[in-house]
């Protein structure tokens, strides 16, 4: 649907109900590189779908699997990784997905219906029919909405998986996306049996120690440019294998980086295993805003990617240091754009 035919949230909420209640076959899909939110989402929904009744697969792409190890407790009961032979029949709900290129199962487009469910303002609108809503804290409170929508309640396993995706996209309630609303999701869920603490460790805690390794290596090689306006870190696959890290263990290093006072955009680059297209090698860019100065969110997106204006990302094939100058150039348009534009200097009025 073209930007200026936006229909407000009421009225995809709606539809979006009206399409669950009437559709019995369905695959739920969520963004490759599934982060909490992503899985609490596909989690919650199928658990939501199965409550009522319905015929539902989740589809997580074979290159994701096994999970990292923090997700490894999702009940994955229904789980495909490859898209069904009956796709034409079955309606496909993609969950904080921001664009239909973040998935790789191209054929999973051939859906009878594609419900396009997410919170990010950049969302793309690929679904036939799109429920955006980027003033919610996560993917997990729009299908905590549809849940009340469907009279459904939360069972233990749907309150769990909806909590992770609560709690690591408003980074344990610290986010600026943490409203009343997000607390009060998670008082409804933790009545529901939610087990704060044992989410707690098994996302937080229980890290394998090569995890610290690289954290401690990420550390160690922090830069910063412009007055410290940008603080990166680059680990190379190398950096990965030395310690014996998987591409996953750096989660969570960002936000060391984003600490540091005096930043205003935090950048974790890595590279990716594997992931060599003709011999140049890919690397993730991983970005954080402090505060609303820049929007990261628009300097990913000048490189394919997206996100959200304080989180935000995307993958590319540049080396680090032109990588490098490219952030700190996009940085610099964004908070010194005024400055930098040429200040007329007559001689003659110049004070003495
Ligand atoms: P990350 O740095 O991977 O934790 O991602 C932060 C935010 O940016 C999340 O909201 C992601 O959905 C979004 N994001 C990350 N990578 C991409 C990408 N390649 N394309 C679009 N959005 C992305
Ligand atoms: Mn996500
Ligand atoms: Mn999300």
């Amino acid at each position: 649907m073209s930007a200026d035919r936006i229909e407000s949230t009421e009225v995809t909420r709606e539809r979006v109900l009206e399409r669950i209640r009437e559709d019995s076959h369905f695959v739920l899909a969520a963004h490759e590189g599934p982060d909490g939110d992503a899985l609490g989402s596909l989690v919650g929904m199928q658990g939501l779908l199965s409550a009522l009744g319905k015929d539902s697969q989740m589809f997580i792409a074979p290159e994701d699997l096994p999970l990292p190890y923090e997700y490894r407790f999702f009940t994955l009961d229904g789980l495909i990784s490859s898209p069904p032979q009956d796709i034409a029949q079955r309606t496909v709900v993609f969950l904080d997905c921001g664009n239909i290129d973040r998935n790789s199962a191209g054929v999973l487009q051939q859906g009878r219906h594609l419900l396009n469910i997410d919170h990010h303002h950049d969302n793309t609108r690929f679904g036939t029919l799109d429920h955006v809503v980027p003033q919610a804290s996560c993917t997990a409170e729009i299908v905590w909405d549809l849940m009340h929508g469907l009279g459904v309640g939360p069972t233990p396993l749907l309150a769990r998986a909806l909590y992770v995706g609560l709690i690591t996209d408003t980074g344990r309630f610290m986010y600026e996306n943490t409203g009343p609303r997000a607390h009060e999701m998670a008082a409804e869920l933790i009545s529901a049996g939610v087990d704060v603490q044992d989410v707690y460790r098994r996302l937080y805690e229980e890290m394998p120690a090569a995890k610290i390794s690289l954290l401690a290596l990420a550390l160690g090689q922090i830069r910063r440019f412009d007055a410290g306006e940008l603080t990166l870190a680059a680990l190379s696959a190398e950096d990965f294998m030395r310690v014996g890290a998987e591409d996953s263990y750096s989660e969570g290093i960002i936000d060391h980086l984003r600490a540091i006072q005096g930043t205003k955009v935090a950048a974790l680059v890595r590279e990716l295993s594997g992931g060599a297209t003709d011999d140049r090698a890919r690397r993730k860019v991983s970005l954080r805003a402090t505060d609303d100065d820049v929007d990261v969110s628009v300097i990913a997106r000048e490189q394919g990617g997206g996100g959200h204006r304080r989180a935000a990302g995307f993958t590319t094939t540049l080396e680090v240091e032109p990588l490098i100058e490219f952030l700190r150039a996009a940085l610099a348009a964004q908070l010194h754009a005024a400055g930098r534009s040429e200040i007329p200097f007559d001689l003659r009025s110049a004070p003495a």
